[in-house]
């Protein structure tokens, strides 16, 4: 196994503490390897060896792909991450070019992008991660511990370290530190610990999705021969609400994701798992998962709301203190960008460390502020469509959702339109892509070709396979 590069020198600190040792911690941890003389990662759960679904992360049992700039960050802070991902049993699977995808109604063409989405069970990810950043040696990682709280100095200016012990009860310590990055996730209390100790309470937005996923693992059917390494079978928003994805991972498995919105939930035994697949708007997943042995139990995620920190607006903010990943900001995880922008944060927190601890957590706020606004756009103006989602809408949110259904037309029969979408559902460029005067002229003035109205993937199993599979 390779190790990272040494620690920048001279450092910006002694000693760093991340809590919360899922995908955000775990490379917010890596970077600050790079900044300080020791980091300590500080995580609840016990940490087995090996890549096990855990408490702590309960959506761990559900499709969670990487998208292309997390993988950049993880290949930075792990140089050949990539490989070893690989090697471990990750599929990288070009966006468009390997995507079935159906979407806006239509099949999108399928061209070659460059883009990968990275699937693998969200377990392995974890632990391919973790091993790398064990192996660095000024990395500590306190497992079965959580934090309760943070030290500070007398004046509560700046955050000096945290108070832990072992859940549920347990001798209290403390350790002392340069830097808490809080990386607890979407039930982080930094907001409740910083009103406790002066601070005003942080702004949050919420904006209701109330999606429920339904995930089950499924062994590759035999005899599967498809044009295709993933499918997906989106909805057209507002008024579909059923969405599938069946995503290859590791040991020749597949992880089938369902999921429905505003009521519409798939059902959670056997044969109606199954029937939901014949009820989507197109049957390709649903001839597949006919043949396929069900590997394990549907799991159950409910998704209630976007939420984001608006710590980028807080007048007052201690030094020492920088949370990241989904303790920042949480997104409707369809749009599979949580895990990308919690990396793309870790990345920003190592570009301002460079310039020292010293107003560290002002600037290392504002970039963050301003880097979550694409994915939070992205993410919340599908859910914001629905009538029953409560919430302001933007200026021209009517005209913006109508410009957003010609830019999914157009996406179903134009190749150059789908590399700029696709590129920025990738989080690789602005949403502000779309609408750049090509772009504009095209949506406006195209219409679909009938090839474009015909396509669709070819038969998943050859005729004679597919007969003694449903006999
Ligand atoms: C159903 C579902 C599907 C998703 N699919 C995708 C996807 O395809 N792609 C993608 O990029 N993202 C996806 N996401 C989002 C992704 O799961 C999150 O963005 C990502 O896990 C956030 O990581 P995190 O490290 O910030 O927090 P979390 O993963 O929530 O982890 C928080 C960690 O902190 C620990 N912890 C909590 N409190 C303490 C404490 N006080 N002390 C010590 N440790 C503590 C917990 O045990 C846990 O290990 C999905 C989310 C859901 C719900």
């Amino acid at each position: 196994m390779s190790t990272s590069p040494p620690p920048s020198s001279p450092p910006a600190g002694t000693h760093a503490v991340v809590y919360g040792g899922s995908t955000a911690g775990l490379i917010a941890a890596g970077v600050l390897s790079r900044h300080f003389e020791r980091v300590t990662l500080v995580e609840r759960d016990r940490l087995e060896d090996g890549p096990l679904l855990r408490k702590g992360v309960p959506q761990g049992a559900h499709v969670h792909g990487l998208l292309t700039p997390g993988m950049n960050v993880l290949g930075e802070v792990f140089p050949g991450f990539r490989e070893e991902l690989k090697a471990a049993g990750s599929h990288f699977i070009d966006f468009t070019g390997e995507h079935a995808w159906f979407m806006g109604g239509f099949w999108r063409p399928r061209i070659p992008c460059g883009l990968h989405f990275y699937a693998q069970s969200r377990p392995l990810l974890e632990w391919v991660i973790r091993q790398r950043l064990q192996a660095l040696p000024n990395v500590r990682v306190l497992d079965g511990r959580e934090v309760t709280g943070f030290l500070t100095s007398s004046d509560k200016a700046r955050v000096t370290g945290v108070h832990l012990r072992v859940p549920g009860g347990g001798q209290e310590e403390t350790l002392e530190a340069g830097l808490v990055v809080d990386a607890s996730g979407r039930g982080s209390r930094t907001p409740q610990w910083l009103e406790a100790l002066g601070y005003p309470r942080v702004e949050e937005t919420h904006i209701q999705v109330d999606v429920v996923y339904a995930s089950r693992l499924f062994r590759r059917p035999p005899g599967l021969v498809a044009d295709w390494k993933m499918m997906s079978i989106g909805p057209k928003l507002p008024t579909e609400r059923r969405m599938a994805v069946l995503a290859p991972i590791e040991n020749d498995q597949m992880l089938l994701l369902l999921a429905g919105w505003h009521g519409m939930q798939p059902p959670l035994d056997d044969a109606g798992y199954i029937g939901f697949t014949r009820e989507l708007i197109q049957p390709h997943i649903h001839e597949v998962m006919k043949h396929a042995e069900p590997l394990g139990p549907i799991n159950v995620y409910r998704y209630s709301h976007n939420q984001r920190r608006h710590y980028e607006r807080m007048p007052r903010f201690p030094e020492g203190l920088a949370p990241v990943g989904d303790a920042f900001c949480s997104f409707n995880p369809i749009y599979g960008q949580g895990m990308t922008t919690g990396a793309l944060q870790a990345r920003a927190l190592g570009e301002c460390l460079r310039q020292g601890l010293g107003g560290l957590a002002a600037r290392y706020r504002q970039q963050v502020g301003q880097l979550l606004e694409s994915p939070w756009s992205m993410a919340t103006s599908g859910d914001l469509r629905f009538p029953e989602v409560a919430g302001q809408r933007p200026p021209a949110f009517g005209l913006m959702s109508w410009y957003t259904d010609r830019i999914q037309s157009l996406v179903g029969h134009d190749e150059e339109a789908l590399r700029t979408f696709v590129r920025v559902m990738q989080m690789v460029e602005s949403p502000t892509t779309l609408f750049s005067p090509r772009m504009v002229l095209k949506a406006l003035t195209s219409k679909p070709t009938t090839a474009a109205l015909e396509r669709k993937p070819e038969p998943p199993f050859a005729p004679a396979t597919a007969k003694v599979q449903a006999a």
